[in-house]
C-alpha cells in the first residue's frame, strides 16, 4: 500500500554512484556529487533496513539514486531489493532514478513486481541538439516515449532537467517548457549544470569550448520552470545539486549551497513585482523579508531598487 497522492512519504536515499551507466556522461561524477563510494553502500543499505523497520506503518520509500538502476544486472537489482523487502511492510516501496534509454515495458513490469512505485528519469533536456552535444545517447522523442511508458504503467513519474547543458539556446529552453506542459510529470528536479573537477566537461571549459550559466541565469531559468510547473500540479522536489558537494571540486558554473533558497527568493520577488506597481511601498512579513535578505540579499537589493519603501512588517 502506498501513500495517497499528496500525503507525506518519508524517503531514505541509497546512492549507487554511476552503477549501471553505459558510459560516463561528460559532466558527471556521482562520487563527488553524492559523497558516496563503493564502501559506503553497505552502510547505506544497513541504514535503509533500520529506517524501514523503525517507521513501520508509515508511508516510506527507499530511493536508489546516482546510477542507472534499470540497467543494473537483474540478479544484483533483485538482491538489493530482496534484502530491503525483508524489512518492509505494505506501506513501504521503492523509488529509482534511471536513464531514459533503459526503459521498456518488460523492465517496467519487473519494477511493478518488485514494489517500485516511483521512477525518476534523468531526461536532462528534450532537445535533440542539446542531447547530442552532451552525448546522452537518446533523442527527445525517445525521452518523451520513455516518460509516457512510465506513466502508462501506473508509476509516479519524476523528470530531471539540467539547465545550461552544452548547446542550449532560448529555443531549446522554450521547447523544454512546452514538453513539460505536455508531459506533466508528477515530480521535477532541476539541476543547473556545473563544471566538476576531473570531468570531460572540465576540459571543454578549460579550452573555452563550454560556457556555464551564470548564477543569475540559472536562478532565472529555474524560477521560470517552477512558475510553469506549480500551476500544472508538477511538484518541484529539488533545485540545484546536493549541498554535500565539496566546493573545491566545483570549477565553474552556478553552484550555490543554498541554490533552492535563491530560486524561492526570486519567485517571491517576481510575485511582489506582479502585485505592487513600481515605486509603491511594500510591507513584508518577517519570513518573506528574511528570505529576500538571505544569502547576500540579491532579491532584496533588486526590490529596493524598484521600490522606495521596502519595510519589515511589525510582528505583534
Ligand atoms: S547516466 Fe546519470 S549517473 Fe550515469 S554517468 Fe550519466 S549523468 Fe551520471
Amino acid at each position: 500500500m502506498n501513500a495517497p497522492r499528496g500525503e507525506k512519504t518519508f524517503i531514505y536515499p541509497v546512492f549507487l554512484p554511476m552503477q549501471g551507466c553505459a558510459g560516463k556522461c561528460i559532466y558527471c561524477d556521482q562520487n563527488k556529487i553524492s559523497g558516496a563510494d563503493a564502501d559506503s553502500l553497505e552502510a547505506s543499505l544497513a541504514g535503509a533496513e533500520e529506517f524501514l523497520l523503525r517507521h513501520r506503518g508509515l508511508a516510506r520509500q527507499v530511493a536508489f539514486y546516482g546510477g542507472t538502476f534499470t540497467a543494473l544486472d537483474q540478479e544484483y537489482r533483485e538482491a538489493l531489493l530482496r534484502r530491503l523487502l525483508a524489512a518492509s511492510d505494505s506501506f513501504a516501496s521503492f523509488r529509482v532514478s534511471t536513464h531514459p534509454a533503459y526503459i521498456d515495458s518488460q523492465i517496467l513490469t519487473w519494477c511493478k513486481q518488485w514494489r517500485i512505485s516511483t521512477i525518476e528519469l534523468g531526461v536532462q533536456d528534450f532537445s535533440d541538439e542539446v542531447l547530442s552535444a552532451s552525448k546522452r545517447g537518446y533523442t527527445g522523442a525517445q525521452a518523451l516515449e520513455a516518460a509516457n511508458l512510465v506513466r502508462q504503467h501506473g508509476f509516479e513519474l519524476g523528470v530531471q532537467l539540467m539547465p545550461g547543458l552544452p548547446g542550449w539556446t532560448e529555443a531549446s529552453l522554450d521547447y523544454n517548457q512546452r514538453m513539460l506542459e505536455r508531459l506533466r510529470p508528477d515530480l521535477l528536479r532541476l539541476y543547473p549544470l556545473i563544471v566538476i573537477k576531473g570531468t570531460p566537461l572540465a576540459k571543454l571549459w578549460q579550452q573555452g569550448a563550454y560556457q556555464p550559466l551564470t548564477l543569475d541565469q540559472a536562478i532565472s531559468q529555474c524560477a521560470d520552470y517552477h512558475s510553469l510547473a506549480t500551476p500544472l500540479g508538477i511538484r518541484v522536489i529539488k533545485l540545484g545539486l546536493p549541498s554535500n558537494l565539496d566546493p573545491a571540486d566545483v570549477l565553474a558554473g552556478p553552484w550555490h549551497a543554498a541554490f533552492g533558497e535563491l530560486v524561492k527568493a526570486e519567485l517571491l520577488y517576481r510575485d511582489l513585482c506582479a502585485r505592487y506597481p513600481e515605486g509603491a511601498a511594500i510591507i513584508l512579513p518577517a519570513r518573506e523579508f528574511n528570505l529576500l535578505k538571505s544569502h547576500g540579499g540579491r532579491c532584496l537589493k533588486k526590490l529596493e531598487a524598484r521600490h522606495n519603501n521596502c519595510m519589515l512588517e511589525k510582528e505583534f
